[in-house]
């Protein structure tokens, strides 16, 4: 049982009208659409936005209800007054309603991995980062919302050789994750670049983003998952793959400030403080951890690029941005957090 606002209304228009004439014209909170508002990266920026004061529409095909990730990612939104919840497509119509009267629309939805994006699977990333973006980006602009901020990736430079990724460089993605990527950010570029375009658009490319919440098939979850299991976590390649690490709370910074910038028509990296390899990581997760990550070494996957490295120059001038957090202080947060939610999902099983 959800606290709070229901989250699937049974007439979507009249109760965001409701919803609004409940608050006094002088003070009328800034209004915030979040797609992707169950996954990891949007409840985190939802979690924010509410403790900011602002008014939060969350879209996510995942309910609450039906889906113990999205319920548990959701859980101290939907206590909340202040935030509404429509578990449907991205391409749903009653999306258009949650677009009316936005302030900020931030675009989070995707099919994400790289993996799985290979043979038909591609077809759902086709839906999720091309189709739905631009169905977006239409109600955006029909609703002359004035900012749309979206999530791209850092999947878009692929197999470019040259570090660090600077956003006016080449882009070759390696996977059709990737490809699809680029695309939902090349289509948000191109609306925002037109003369009488309503809404200012700047896409992020985040790299490899982590945290509490984190997708279980990302690295660190994976290793932390294995140090207390013991069960051996699958290395592809031999560990020298290099990644710009970016902690969770530092994106969403990166993401409120691109709400509040006047830059349109750019894409900006988000990163985190430094770029380590893979054998790094797992010494840092040690550390962190007091035990070593069990390991299985098996070949590498097609479409990961061997490395990613930001250039921050751009995200520091347009967005005034720098990562705070370290990735031992980053996996310490995780750590504790993974340890905190099985032991509540034991005793939960338990009761
Ligand atoms: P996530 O899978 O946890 O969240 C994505 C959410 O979008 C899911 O809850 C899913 O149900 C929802 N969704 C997908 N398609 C939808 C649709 N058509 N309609 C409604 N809901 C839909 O992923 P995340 O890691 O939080 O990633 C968020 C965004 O950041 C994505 O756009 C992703 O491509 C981008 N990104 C993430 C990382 C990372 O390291 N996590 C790195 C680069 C870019």
């Amino acid at each position: 049982m959800h606290r709070g606002r229901p989250h699937r209304p049974r007439r979507l228009t009249t109760q965001l009208v409701t919803w609004r004439t409940n608050l006094k014209s002088n003070e009328r909170s800034r209004v915030a659409l979040v797609t992707g508002a169950a996954g990891f990266i949007g409840s985190h920026l939802v979690d924010r936005l509410l403790s900011q004061g602002w008014q939060v529409r969350g879209v996510d095909r995942r309910s609450p209800t039906g889906d113990a990730v999205s319920g548990r990612n959701l859980a101290y939104a939907l206590a909340s007054q202040e935030f509404m919840f429509e578990p449907v497509d991205v391409t749903d119509p009653r999306v258009g309603d949650m677009v009316d009267g936005a302030d900020v629309v931030f675009h989070l939805a995707a099919s994400t991995g790289v993996r799985g994006s290979w043979g038909k699977a591609f077809l759902s990333y086709v839906h999720d980062n091309v189709a739905a973006t631009h169905h977006l980006i239409e109600e955006c602009e029909r609703a002359r919302v004035p900012r749309l901020v979206l999530a791209s990736s850092s999947s878009v430079y692929g197999g470019t050789a040259s570090f660090p990724s600077r956003e006016d460089g080449p882009v070759l993605p390696m996977s059709p994750y990737g490809v699809s990527k680029l695309a939902g950010e090349h289509l948000a570029l191109a609306y925002a670049a037109r003369p009488d375009a309503a809404t200012r658009a700047v896409a992020l490319r985040f790299f490899t983003v982590y945290g509490p919440r984190q997708r279980e098939d990302m690295a660190i979850s994976r290793m932390l998952d294995a140090v207390r299991t013991g069960q051996p976590m699958r290395l592809y390649g031999d560990g020298s793959q290099r990644r710009n690490f970016t902690y969770v709370s530092d994106v969403v910074d990166a993401l409120l400030r691109a709400a509040q910038t006047e830059t349109t028509g750019c894409a900006v990296n988000v990163a985190g403080p430094l770029t380590v390899s893979l054998r790094d990581l797992l010494d840092t997760v040690r550390e962190v951890t007091g035990r070593p990550v069990p390991i299985k070494q098996v070949p590498e996957r097609s479409g990961d690029p061997e490395s990613t490295e930001a250039d921050p120059n751009l995200a520091e001038s347009v967005l005034g941005y720098r990562p705070s957090v370290s990735l031992a202080e980053g996996i310490c947060h995780q750590w504790a957090w993974s340890q905190a939610n099985i032991n509540s999902a034991v005793s939960e099983r338990n009761l």
